[in-house]
């Protein structure tokens, strides 16, 4: 195998290899679901699938575990964030999981994010997490105090080896509330007690509680993966405390080492400043979708390497939408040639070793760290060579249109989900949908609905097809045709 990635637990790049040959097994945090999802969200879940999708392109088996966190990850004031939410919207705390967990699985669908092979839910792995939690007490890694159990961190040597931090920045942040029963501030919590007012308990050895927001990813990454699996991936602001917690408990739970590869994406900033509520700069992914098109947020996000941070601002996506355009104009070009004009009078055209040239190139720059900015700057080259080949009289033979469709289908479809859905297989289905409601729009017109005649003319135009009026009637064309313009 010739990747190379770069694993942030020994903070260089070192070439890739699996556990099984052929096979690997893939976790990676979850969102909690309390609210909708923003772009933050967003960005790390392209990058996942987009390592995803080039696993699986080169011919690798993955199995893909992402799990749901809907219970036990606190807020700094103590608060449960599902309780949060459950407050805000007067509702039962499951009710607001079940919400949020299908508005974040709609707008995953709507980025094309391959789902997952398995999403397992904390709250439904509560024996689990329970079993772990009496192996360490067990084990000696960790003590029970008033009904709450922690982690005791002097009992893992290798505390801090992910993170690289040192046990006196461990002790800071640490909350209030849980530091006088702690035997030291960094130990952190697996099991705590439930307060009269916390509805989200669940009986265990230790009374009615709930489980920490670590514990459930050792709990269902061991449970579906095994003690030792290949890839964890994750936001880089998980690092510490929560994945630095997690390898502490796998390890001293199981004795191997937990995940070989820790693969974590950079975080997003908008406008320069860090996402927050509190700040009113939040932006969510169905926020960003009724302006953009997936296919360009997926072009935003992948133009830099995954493991960069990432600003995002009007300027920055608009200039994507036009990249994306430039990019996939020949594309759509070359299926229109392919459907509307006749073999006859095309010519041969010698254009196989631009084709190889392209697909090696694109395969170094992924299997360098996935490396996508890289592969689609081959992909622009593509771009400028297929339309410079199409400008050409007569055009050139179907067997090479073909195989130029083939390229943009593997490496801007399969691997970087950036054609738009359907657009290679269904464009004279496309043609009479248009041809329908450009019909629609001169009745409504004819009936002086203007509203609805304007609508239907801009809402075509965010999907690319762009009207015309004319003496002779209304004509149409995709936007992505004559880009260069
Ligand atoms: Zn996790």
């Amino acid at each position: 195998m010739s990747i190379t990635v770069y694993n942030t637990l020994i903070r260089k790049k070192v070439p890739f290899n699996t556990i099984e040959p052929g096979r690997v097994r893939m976790y990676v945090c979850g969102p909690t679901v309390y609210d909708h999802a923003h772009i933050g969200h967003g960005k790390l879940y392209i990058s996942m699938d987009m390592i995803l999708r080039y696993l699986r392109y080169t011919g690798l088996d993955v199995l893909y575990v992402q799990n749901i966190t809907d219970v036990g990850h606190l807020l700094d004031s103590g608060e449960d964030r599902i309780m949060k939410g459950a407050r805000r919207e007067q509702t039962d705390p499951m009710q607001v999981v079940e919400r949020y967990m299908r508005s974040y699985m709609d707008d995953m669908d709507a980025l094309h994010n391959i789902r997952p092979d398995i999403m397992p839910r904390a709250a439904g792995h509560v024996p689990e997490q329970i079993a772990a939690v009496e192996q360490l007490i067990k084990n000696g890694n960790a003590y029970e105090v008033n009904g709450s159990v922690y982690f005791d961190v002097s009992s893992f040597p290798e505390y801090g080896k992910l993170s690289g931090r040192k046990i006196e920045e461990l002790q800071e942040g640490t909350r209030l509330n849980t530091r006088a029963e702690k035997r030291r501030p960094e130990d952190f919590a697996l099991w705590k007690r439930a307060d009269p007012e916390h509805i989200m308990r669940w009986n265990s050895p230790w009374g009615e509680g709930f489980p920490g927001w670590h514990i459930e990813c050792t709990a269902m990454a061991i449970k579906y993966l095994g003690a030792n699996f290949d890839i964890h991936g994750g936001g880089l602001e998980n690092v510490f405390p929560h994945n630095e917690c997690e390898i502490a408990q796998s390890e001293a739970l199981s004795g191997e080492t937990f995940a070989n590869f820790w693969l974590h994406a950079g975080s997003l900033t908008v406008s320069g400043v860090k996402m927050s509520k509190s700040l009113g700069n939040s932006v969510t992914i169905q926020d960003a979708l009724n302006e953009y098109p997936a296919e360009v947020i997926r072009m935003f996000v992948l133009s830099s390497h995954y493991r960069s941070p990432i600003d995002y601002s009007k300027e920055a996506v608009d200039a994507a939408y036009k990249g994306w355009q430039r990019l996939i104009g020949p594309a759509l070009s070359v299926q229109q040639i392919l459907l509307t004009t006749q073999e006859s009078d095309a010519a041969q055209s010698n254009f196989s070793s631009t084709i190889k040239q392209t697909r090696d190139d694109f395969k170094t720059a992924m299997d360098d760290d996935f490396n996508a900015p890289k592969a689609i700057a081959c992909l622009f080259d593509f771009a400028k060579d297929v339309n410079g080949l199409l400008s050409e009289y007569p055009r050139p033979d179907d067997a090479t249109l073909q195989s130029i469709a083939e390229v943009y289908n593997d490496l801007a479809g399969t691997v970087l989900g950036l054609l738009p859905a359907n657009s290679t297989t269904s464009v004279n289905r496309d043609n009479e949908l248009i041809e329908i409601l450009v019909d629609l729009r001169k009745t409504a017109r004819k009936q002086k609905d203007f509203a609805t005649s304007d609508a239907i003319r801009d809402k075509l135009a965010t999907i690319g097809v762009i009207l015309e009026d004319g003496q002779s009637g209304t004509t149409w064309k995709t936007g992505f045709s004559n880009l260069s313009e």
